[in-house]
């Protein structure tokens, strides 16, 4: 942590300063300028606020982090990239993952018929929600166990891996007795005690970023799954709010490279809840593949129009079909395997 105070400081509030950071734990390193001094923490900076504990002082001009405020997630600590199992399947370990299905699971014969489509067109891993996080109390709230035992149904026919999300901790049981790996869902992202759950669980994690989350807040998060040993957890990008009405959300396509930068997990993109719009899918998963995510998770409907969630955003089997092609041809000039 850089402590930078302002001009004209005197001695005795410089010596304040090393004082409360010797009190703190931290070492000083005094550095006087012309016009400014600056003082360097010496210490890990990550269990303590010095922000507030310093930058509160009316000397001190500013406080500069050094250190990411996560640990475990970061590239400092890891330097080779994570690969998380599902089932067979591995993401983040250099070949594209594709995840599809539809958004919730409404009957055995859809989620079933969808499975045995994605996985034909190249999908790997069987998405589907039974506990569905709705915006309004009155829409279709997902099957709860009997669309977890529909997705069991599909896995057994297909042999795909299923992602599905959990909603509470109370549930979580549950969910973690049909699922190979548990979602935890973008408006879920900071439900930290849930986030702990998961943590205990030795089963793979697809964290979700929050609408309004910014990736610092996206790592801390993972950071809280980490923390508690469970170091099986992926990431995923599925837009943010912006002013922009257009699209449901917007697709942060930088955040990609930048998440593969500052940690060692893998990232999936979501250009399903990235776009809200099935016609912009196709360019969206091409971009993030582009922009270095290890993967996609796609909304699959056998009948779109007749969906009871995201149907506006849900691509038809054949659509779907016809994007993993230009996957292949894309990920062949990216020297990727699919
Ligand atoms: C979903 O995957 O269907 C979903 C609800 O996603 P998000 O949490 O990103 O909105
Ligand atoms: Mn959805």
């Amino acid at each position: 942590m850089i402590i930078v105070l302002r001009s004209g400081a005197t001695q005795e509030e410089v010596d304040e300063v090393v004082e409360r950071l010797k009190r703190l734990g931290f070492g000083a390193h005094v550095s006087r300028g012309v016009e400014r001094t600056i003082i360097g923490a010496i210490g890990d900076e990550r269990g303590v606020n010095l922000e507030e504990k310093i930058g509160v002082l009316p000397f001190v001009e500013k406080v500069i982090p050094v250190l990411a405020p996560y640990r475990l997630a970061s590239r400092e600590y890891q330097k080779t990239d994570t690969v998380v199992k599902v089932g067979n399947v591995e993401i983040g370990g250099g070949k594209l993952v594709f995840v599809a299905g539809p958004c919730s699971v409404e009957s055995e014969e859809q989620v079933v018929e969808t499975a045995v489509r994605v996985k034909e067109a190249g999908a790997k891993i069987l998405r589907g929600g039974a506990f569905k996080p709705r915006t309004s109390p009155y829409s279709f709230q997902g099957l709860a166990e009997e669309g977890l035992k529909f997705l069991a149904k599909a896995r057994e026919i297909t042999g795909l891996p299923v992602v599905t999300e959990v909603l509470g901790v109370e549930e979580l049981p549950l969910v973690a007795r049909y699922a190979d790996m548990i979602q935890i869902g973008a408006r879920n992202m900071q439900n930290f005690r849930l986030l702990e759950a998961v943590g205990k669980l030795r089963k793979p994690v697809l964290l979700k970023r929050g609408m309004m989350s910014t990736v610092e807040e996206l790592l801390m998060s993972a950071e809280y799954i980490l923390v508690q040993g469970n170091y099986q957890v992926v990431l995923c990008e599925r837009g943010i709010r912006t002013f922009e009405p257009s699209t449901r959300n917007t697709l942060d396509l930088s955040c990609i490279p930048l998440v593969k930068m500052q940690s060692h997990l893998p990232i999936l993109a979501d250009p399903s809840h990235g776009t809200g719009r099935s016609d912009l899918v196709e360019a969206m998963s091409l971009a993030a593949l582009a922009a270095g995510a290890d993967g996609l998770i796609i909304e699959v409907h056998p009948n779109p129009i007749e969906a009871l969630s995201d149907g506006p955003q849900s691509l038809t089997p054949e659509q779907f079909n016809h994007l993993m092609k230009e996957i292949k041809k894309l990920a062949a000039t990216m020297g990727k395997e699919v």
